[in-house]
C-alpha cells in the first residue's frame, strides 16, 4: 500500500471514540463492518502511536482496545528515555534505542503543538550509581557509551556528593548521563489518544478481539464480541496478551508478561533533579514532588497485584539511594505486566507467512522509549516505504514456527 497524502484533521465532532463494541452493529449495520485501512489491536502506548503515525500519513486506522486507553503497561511504567547516538551505535539493541532517543524531541514536541496537551518529556539527566562496589563494576557500561559517543562524566564518589548532595554518601562509583529524558507516560498517553482522534483514528474500546479470520496469507477479519472488522492490514500490539492473537494468525512468538511493581513517594523539594539508577532498580523524580521508585521483574503470570515483599524491597532502595527519602510520604504502589520476549528484545514486523499483518510487541522495559521508532517502522512495513533500520534491529531471532 502507497502512502497518501495527509489528510485533514478531523473536525470537531466528527472524531470517534467510542465504548463498548456492543453498539457497533447500530453503528455500521449488522454484519461485517466498513472496510477501513488499517486496524491496530491494543490500545497502549504501541498501538496508539503506531496508529497515530499512520493516520498522520493519511491511512483510515481502526483501534481495537479491550479494556480502556492506555491502562496497563503503558500507563504502570516510569517514563525513563536513555539516550543514543545513531552514527555511532553498533549493536542491533543500540541502534533500535538510539534511533528512537534521536526521534523524541520532534515527537513530544509535535505531539504538544497538536494536542496542547504537556507530555513531561524533559531531559533530565541520570545518575548511574553502585553502593559499595569499586568503580571498575561500572567501567565496561561507561566505555559503552563513551564508543556510542553519548555524552557521559564518570563521577568519583567526592564528585557525586558535590552536585548531588541528596544522594547516599554510600555512593562508591558513579556516571553522569546529561541527555538522559523522562516522560510522564500517563499524560503522553492523553497526549496520543487525543492527537489519534484529531486525526480520524476511530477508537473502540471495551472491544476486545477474540479471533482472527485467516484465508491464505491475508487475514481478513477481526471478530470482536459486537461485531466484525474488516481491513486491509492489521498490527497485532496487544503487548502482554499478544501471544494468543499472533498464534491465531497461525504464528508463534512466546510473549510472557513480566510483573513491574512501583512504589509512588511525594516529597518536595526533591532529594535530586536528575533519575538515579542502579542496574535494574531507579528513583524517577517528577517535577511536582512525585518519586517513583521502581521496579521488580516477577514471572508470575497476569497477576498485577502488590506483594508487601516487593513494595518494602523498593523502600529499602530509595532510602538507600537517598536517606532523605525517609521522610517522604507514601502515596501508593502499582503493578503493570511487561511484554517480554526473547531476551527482552522487542519483535517489530511483519508475519512471515501471511502477506498483512505485522507485530508490534515484546518491548518489555523499553516500551516507552521505543515507541516513537516503533511506529515509524510499522509506518514503513505498511506503506512499502523503504525501512530505516536493518532487519536484525528489529526482528529478532528465528521465529518462524508456523502454527497451523
Ligand atoms: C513498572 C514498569 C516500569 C516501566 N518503566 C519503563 C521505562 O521507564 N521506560 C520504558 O521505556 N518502558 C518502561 N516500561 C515498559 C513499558 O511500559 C512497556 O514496554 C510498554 O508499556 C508496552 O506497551 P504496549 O502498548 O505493548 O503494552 P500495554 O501498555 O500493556 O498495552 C497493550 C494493550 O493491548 C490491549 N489488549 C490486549 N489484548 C487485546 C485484545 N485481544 N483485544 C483488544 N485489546 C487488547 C490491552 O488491554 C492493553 O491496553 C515499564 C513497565 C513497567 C510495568
Amino acid at each position: 500500500m502507497r502512502s497518501r497524502a495527509p489528510r485533514h484533521l478531523a473536525r470537531p465532532g466528527t472524531a470517534r471514540e467510542i465504548h463498548g463494541c456492543w453498539g457497533i452493529p447500530r453503528l455500521f449495520g449488522r454484519g461485517t463492518t466498513r472496510m477501513c485501512d488499517v486496524v491496530v489491536i491494543g490500545g497502549g502506548v504501541i498501538g496508539l502511536s503506531i496508529a497515530y503515525e499512520l493516520a498522520e500519513s493519511g491511512l483510515s486506522v481502526r483501534l481495537l482496545e479491550q479494556g480502556q486507553i492506555g491502562q496497563e503497561a503503558s500507563w504502570a511504567g516510569a517514563g525513563i528515555l536513555p539516550p543514543g547516538n545513531p552514527d555511532w551505535a553498533r549493536t542491533a539493541e543500540a541502534r533500535l534505542r538510539a534511533a528512537s532517543a534521536q526521534l523524541w524531541p520532534q515527537w513530544a514536541e509535535k505531539l504538544e503543538s497538536q494536542t496542547g496537551i504537556n507530555t513531561g518529556y524533559v531531559r533530565c539527566g541520570g545518575l548511574e550509581v553502585r553502593l559499595g562496589s569499586p568503580p571498575s563494576e561500572l567501567a565496561e557500561e561507561a566505555e559503552g557509551w563513551r564508543a556510542e559517543q553519548v555524552a557521559i562524566e564518570v563521577l568519583s564518589p567526592d564528585d557525586v556528593r558535590e552536585r548531588f548532595p541528596g544522594v547516599s554518601a554510600d555512593v562508591t562509583a558513579a556516571y553522569y548521563l546529561p541527555d538522559l529524558a523522562q516522560v510522564r507516560n500517563p499524560w503522553l498517553l492523553t497526549a496520543l489518544r487525543t492527537a489519534c482522534v484529531q486525526h480520524g483514528v476511530e477508537l473502540f474500546t471495551g472491544c476486545p478481539v477474540t479471533s482472527l479470520e485467516r484465508n491464505g496469507e491475508r487475514v481478513h477479519t477481526a471478530r470482536t464480541p459486537g461485531g466484525d472488522f474488516s481491513a486491509s492490514h492489521f498490527v497485532i500490539a496487544a503487548g502482554a496478551w499478544s501471544r494468543e492473537l499472533i498464534q491465531q494468525a497461525g504464528w508463534r512468538l512466546d510473549v510472557q508478561p513480566v510483573r513491574g511493581q512501583i512504589v509512588l513517594l511525594e516529597r518536595l523539594p526533591l532529594p535530586f533533579p536528575c533519575v538515579v539508577q542502579s542496574g535494574t532498580r531507579y528513583v524517577v523524580p517528577r517535577r511536582d514532588g512525585r518519586i517513583l521508585v521502581g521496579s521488580t521483574e516477577e514471572h508470575v503470570g497476569y497477576d498485577k497485584r502488590n506483594t508487601s515483599a516487593a513494595v518494602s524491597e523498593l523502600l529499602a532502595f530509595a532510602t538507600s539511594i537517598s536517606p532523605e527519602l525517609r521522610e517522604a510520604r507514601f502515596n501508593r504502589a502499582w503493578a503493570g505486566l511487561r511484554p517480554y520476549v526473547n531476551q527482552g528484545r522487542p519483535f517489530i514486523g511483519c508475519i512471515p507467512t501471511l502477506t498483512n499483518v505485522c507485530v508490534a510487541t515484546g518491548h518489555y522495559r523499553a516500551g516507552l522509549q521505543l515507541s516513537p521508532i516503533t511506529a515509524v517502522l510499522i509506518r514503513q512495513l505498511i506503506t512499502g516505504e523503504p525501512v530505516s533500520l536493518p532487519h536484525d534491529c528489529h526482528r529478532y531471532g528465528t521465529h518462524h514456527d508456523r502454527v497451523s
